[in-house]
């Protein structure tokens, strides 16, 4: 019998019988949607973030769009971003009818090149929106100079990062205190933590954190939590137009598991990357990635840049690594070279080399808590092939 072995996904989200009870004990409560339980999340990821104030919402495209607008981002404005990120950071540019400019980044980071910034602000900049891509901390500090020198606001885009850190005056702080105005995460289950969908605010700001809250929920004026809990009669209004960017309790409980486990979780995270990193020393197909300086990754996920010189193509590889059960991705999309943003209609920008480069020269790798050494071996057994073939065709 030719029996194949099961394939090594890229990421396998651990969810467990905790998450299960969690869920189980929302639904005999019988609230679901938005209430205790989103609060009791917020405030533990508060407290484990080391930030006065987070929000819960849908998820991170929203949660995105819901920063900028609070920001007053808007017709006219141009936001300085990163085209390399996952289509919804320029998507939620648009989403506020603002225009993306799209700004080359730092091989070494995979985010914005700082230095590139001040050339790019023109008189309708209103902010800059970073990507901490992969779980790889941007280069925050230097970019919040930049923006306070010019008056302009920062959003992270923080979804692949929570738990990645950055060293402050000797001091490591995780990412999404947050460093610029707003933080956002997203709990995708592609994500470190997951709550099936999901994403968070946070800020240090009281004003900014009561327009999320109000936002999210139709700019109600009273929560429906409190109006059920009042003893008198109470009638609601609607402050101003908005929408329905809601968490459930559902997802907040599985979530709160998720979060109690979330130290374990990246622990294993950084052990599994370090394997990876001692068995790519020296190989002459990949090169493993590193933490940037004065940064921790929580290895969201593991993305190995190709030699310049390989023989093989970036397509040749992965399909190599799927022949032996071993899925694969490429490196990050880039907003530009999509039919949405490559005519230049909806976004403004001008080479961009090295964002093509991380897109045609990398492949992320299986990275998971859960991943079993076996899993990892047969990664690494085809790294180890592909480095003697490439060594034997010279
Ligand atoms: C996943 C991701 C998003 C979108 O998050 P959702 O919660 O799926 O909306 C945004 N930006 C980046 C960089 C991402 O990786």
């Amino acid at each position: 019998m030719n029996s194949k072995p099961p394939l090594v996904p890229l990421v396998r989200p651990a969810l467990g019988e905790a998450e299960v009870d969690n869920a189980a004990r929302v639904i005999r409560s019988g609230w679901v949607t938005q209430g205790p339980e989103v609060l009791a999340f917020e405030r533990e990821l508060a407290t484990w973030l080391d930030t006065p104030h987070a929000a819960a919402v849908a998820n991170c495209t929203v949660a995105l769009e819901l920063a900028l607008r609070t920001l007053g981002v808007g017709p006219g404005d141009e936001v300085i971003t990163a085209s390399h990120s996952f289509v919804a950071t320029a998507n939620a540019i648009v989403a506020v009818s603002a225009k993306p400019v799209f700004v080359d980044v730092v091989a070494a980071t995979w985010g914005l090149d700082p230095l590139l910034i001040e050339p790019a602000i023109t008189s309708r900049t209103k902010a800059i929106l970073v990507v901490h891509q992969l779980g790889l901390p941007c280069d925050i500090l230097a970019i919040v100079d930049v923006a306070n020198r010019f008056g302009l606001a920062v959003v992270e885009d923080a979804a692949c990062a929570i738990g990645s850190e950055i060293c402050v005056e000797g001091r490591w702080e995780k990412i999404g205190r947050p460093r610029g105005h707003i933080a956002c995460f997203s709990f995708h289950p592609r994500k470190v933590l997951t709550t099936g969908d999901g994403g968070l605010l946070t800020t240090r700001d009281p004003v900014l954190d009561a327009r999320f809250r109000l936002l999210r929920q139709h700019a109600m004026s009273i929560s429906d939590v409190k109006r059920h809990s009042s003893d008198e009669i109470v009638f609601e209004e609607y402050l101003e137009p908005a929408f329905n960017h809601r968490m459930t309790d559902l997802q907040a409980a599985i979530g709160r598991s998720q979060l109690a486990r979330l130290d374990a979780t990246i622990s294993e995270r950084r052990r599994l990357a370090q394997i990876y990193a001692d068995a790519l020393v020296d190989n002459a197909v990949f090169v493993a990635p590193a933490d940037p300086p004065s940064a921790r990754s929580n290895w969201q996920s593991y993305p190995v840049k190709i030699r310049p010189g390989v023989k093989l193509s970036q397509r040749e590889i992965m399909q190599l690594f799927l022949a032996a059960g071993i899925a694969t991705k490429r490196g990050v999309s880039n907003s530009h070279q999509e039919p949405a943003y490559r005519d230049g209609q909806r976004a403004r920008f001008g080479a961009l080399p090295v964002s093509e480069h991380l897109r045609d020269d990398v492949v992320l790798l299986p990275l998971f808590h859960g991943m079993s050494g076996s899993e990892q071996s047969r990664v690494t057994a085809v790294c180890a092939a592909l480095h003697e073939e490439e060594k034997s065709s010279r």
